[in-house]
């Protein structure tokens, strides 16, 4: 490839007008007419090679090296995409990866192009790239990324569960205090959670979020994602957990969890005659309100202002 075809486009990533203008040719990371190195996150099909993007093919095709977890992963993606990789292959994963990020930093310092991918989805996320991210971009050297399909939202979006607001917990430890503690922490957790788990886990975990959360809060179960079996199951964590015993549970799981119901703001004539109450044992107004605010959740201005009025009433 030359200089001017790398240039103009090295990972299909920018439509030719945007290339025109020379301030965003400038800030595109991706060219390589400056000789400048970057590390490249690839985001890879999990399950359906037709969600493989453009971007993702031209970077395979023209990346310097490509580093991944398994190269006999990445040997089935590029035949499947069609592509001819030309590339160093460096295999990075969880076991190596604080050594391999060393030699990753050096490449692109050296102004490599260096796609970094995992198995599946979205470097990073459950899966290897963290490190190697965390030290080019402590090197001050550039990072981008390819974005892809991610199991995650790919589970949110197709839940039905509020998307508003979520949190990612990946993998819950097997078993032990850190399960149970993670699993406490996150009962009066008020946003969408998303996990995780392996097929033969899946039954003992629904059992222990119904013990957790309540059985009847919202779940689902979404299996196979993008792949021919794709199957998602909505219930409460009882229908979930009487479904799965009478299943045998195959493939890649994640599992979607309602957040707990926000708790109910107090009345606010409670926390009035709450204020009033210690104001009449003795305490006085300012220390009352603010005891009152802090126990409640309301404003300890607002709180002083409706005791005032009440009192001068
Ligand atoms: N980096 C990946 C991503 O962005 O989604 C996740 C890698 S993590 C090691 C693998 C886990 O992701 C699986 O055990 C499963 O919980 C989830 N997963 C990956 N592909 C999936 C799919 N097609 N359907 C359902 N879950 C999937």
């Amino acid at each position: 490839m030359t200089a001017e075809q790398i240039g103009a486009d090295t990972t299909g990533l920018h439509a030719p007008e945007a290339l025109e203008s020379s301030e965003t040719h400038q800030a595109a990371p991706e060219t390589r007419t400056d000789g400048t190195g970057q590390l490249i996150l690839g985001g890879t099909p999990i399950g359906n090679l037709q969600d493989a993007s453009e971007r993702l093919r031209a970077a395979l095709a023209s990346a310097d090296i490509i580093a991944v977890e398994d190269t006999r992963k990445l040997r089935t993606l590029a035949a499947g995409l069609g592509v001819h990789t030309s590339g160093r292959v460096l295999v990075n994963h969880d076991h190596n990866e604080e050594a391999r990020s060393a030699q990753l930093v050096e490449a692109v310092a050296a102004g490599q192009h260096v796609l970094l991918l995992s198995d599946a989805g979205m470097p990073t996320i459950s899966d290897p790239g963290y490190v190697a991210a965390s030290a080019v971009a402590q090197a001050n050297l550039p990072v981008t990324v390819i974005p892809g399909p991610s199991a995650a939202l790919t589970a949110l979006a197709l839940s039905g569960l509020p998307t508003g607001r979520f949190t990612f917990e990946g993998f819950l430890a097997r078993k032990g205090s850190e399960r149970s503690r993670r699993l406490r922490s996150l009962a009066d957790e008020e946003r969408t959670m998303i996990f995780y788990e392996s097929p033969h886990r899946t039954a003992a975990t629904l059992a222990d979020f119904a013990q957790a959360f309540g059985s009847e809060r919202r779940a689902v179960v979404c299996r196979e994602l993008t792949k021919l079996h794709e199957e998602v199951i909505r219930g409460s964590l009882a229908d979930l957990v009487a479904w799965v015993e009478e299943t045998q549970i195959r493939g890649e799981i994640v599992l979607v969890v309602e957040g707990a119901p926000a708790p109910e703001a107090p009345e606010a004539e409670d926390v009035l005659s709450q204020v009033l109450a210690r104001v009449e044992a003795g305490e006085r107004l300012k220390s009352a309100c603010a005891a009152v605010a802090a126990e409640s959740g309301v404003s300890k201005r607002d709180l002083y202002e409706a005791a005032l009025a009440a009192r001068n009433s």
